[in-house]
């Protein structure tokens, strides 16, 4: 069993130890030793890495109570050395967990629902509770957090004896063996939990609800606590200040500001699509019966589909619509079925042709350039 220094103090940032075993493991090498303030992956929280001495310690693990390191050196057993953990790194997981341990107590207690599912990834937390919330309740727990926060109470881990155990009511993910460490915030939260934590709530800076979903039946949150709050501000910050600078609006008036392109943009589109729709009244109006295609500038298939249709309509035969640049073109044909698609077919086998049709109108897209479809369409 390794002697675990960051149960009983969660600040220790380096330390002395004795390599107790050294194994190869694929690439690395899994090095046990005799007491580590590196904290194995467990409980939700990510696994600290560090240094012994010059040699990196890229991954922390537990295996039957024994803690192991995994390094790209081997290190000989009996060897001394000296611990050093990303502590900077830690320390932002030791606020998003502890931040995780209020809102999960506080969620509890006002409004009954249990945290069943819990991640502390790099830069998040999501949780797990079994029931769903509605974003006022979830304002509601977030203001309460922060509070606790506030008040700067202090955080106590320990070992309870079997009676005290029996006597305290506490959260549990999970039936535990062992004995169960517990982690006590005051008038908040008792939880049982094997992680690293801060001493005092106030450490933990601010806690900030994000995105929840739905799911079965409950309801996943994300929030990010202490550093990684910070950051999400600071990022969220320079986007909001680079979005009401493009809209020369108030930071607080940006959603609307924005809604309000929308507006714009949705009657601008408006206004392209009458546009392009003249485009076609025009074309059609330059067309007579001697014209087999027209190529017009800026023009989806629905707008090619008028041209064609309405020239077919107007003088029959075989009449094209074409729209597009450099060797990529957009075409409607419309005519009599049977001669239309011996036409296509002659057609696709000139150039590299994509789509089809029938009833009287092929569409597609051509790879080709404008004077080879007007050769192969003046022939
Ligand atoms: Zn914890």
């Amino acid at each position: 069993m390794t002697e675990k220094l960051y149960e009983k103090d969660a600040y220790i940032k380096e330390f002395t130890a004795t390599v107790v075993e050294c194994v190869k493991c694929e690439k690395l090498f899994k090095i046990a030793l005799d007491k580590t303030a590196f904290f194995p992956e467990g409980g939700g929280q990510a696994a600290d890495t560090g240094f012994f001495g010059l040699i990196k310690v890229f991954d922390t693990q537990l295996e039957d109570g024994i803690i192991y390191h995994y390094t790209k050196t081997p290190i000989e057993v009996g060897s001394a050395i000296n611990g050093k953990i990303d502590f900077a790194r830690r320390f932002n997981f030791m606020q998003n967990h502890t931040g995780e341990h209020i809102v999960s107590g506080i969620a509890h207690r006002l409004f009954g629902v249990n945290n069943v599912g819990f991640h502390l990834g790099e830069e998040l937390v999501t949780i797990d509770f079994d029931k769903e919330l509605t974003r006022e309740q979830l304002d509601e727990i977030e203001l309460f957090a922060n509070q606790k926060v506030w008040q700067n109470l202090p955080v106590r881990a320990y070992f309870p004896n079997d009676s005290e155990l029996k006597a305290t009511n506490y959260r549990s993910k999970k039936e535990i063996d062992g004995a169960v460490r517990l982690v006590e915030i005051k008038d908040t939260d008792i939880c049982a939990c094997c992680a690293p934590h801060v001493n005092n709530t106030g450490e933990i800076g601010i806690i900030k609800l994000l995105d929840c979903e739905k799911m079965r039946g409950g309801i996943r949150i994300v929030l990010k606590c202490g550093a990684f709050a910070l950051w999400d501000y600071r990022n969220k910050y320079e986007n909001i200040s680079r979005i009401s600078a493009l809209l020369s609006a108030k930071q607080e008036n940006a959603a609307e500001a924005v809604e309000k392109q929308e507006e714009k943009c949705t009657m601008a589109k408006h206004d392209i699509y009458s546009l392009k729709r003249q485009i076609a009244d025009l074309s059609v109006l330059s067309a007579n019966a001697d014209t087999i295609y027209l190529f017009v500038d800026g023009c989806e298939l629905k707008i090619l589909q008028i041209i064609a249709d309405r020239m077919f309509k107007e003088f029959g035969g075989i009449k094209a619509a074409f729209s597009g640049s450099d060797n990529t073109y957009s075409f409607v044909m419309c005519g009599e079925d049977q001669a239309l698609q011996e036409f296509f077919l002659k057609f696709k086998s000139q150039f590299s042709v994509r789509g089809g049709g029938r009833g009287g109108m092929v569409q597609g897209s051509v790879s080709a350039t404008k004077d080879e479809i007007e050769e192969f369409l003046n022939s």
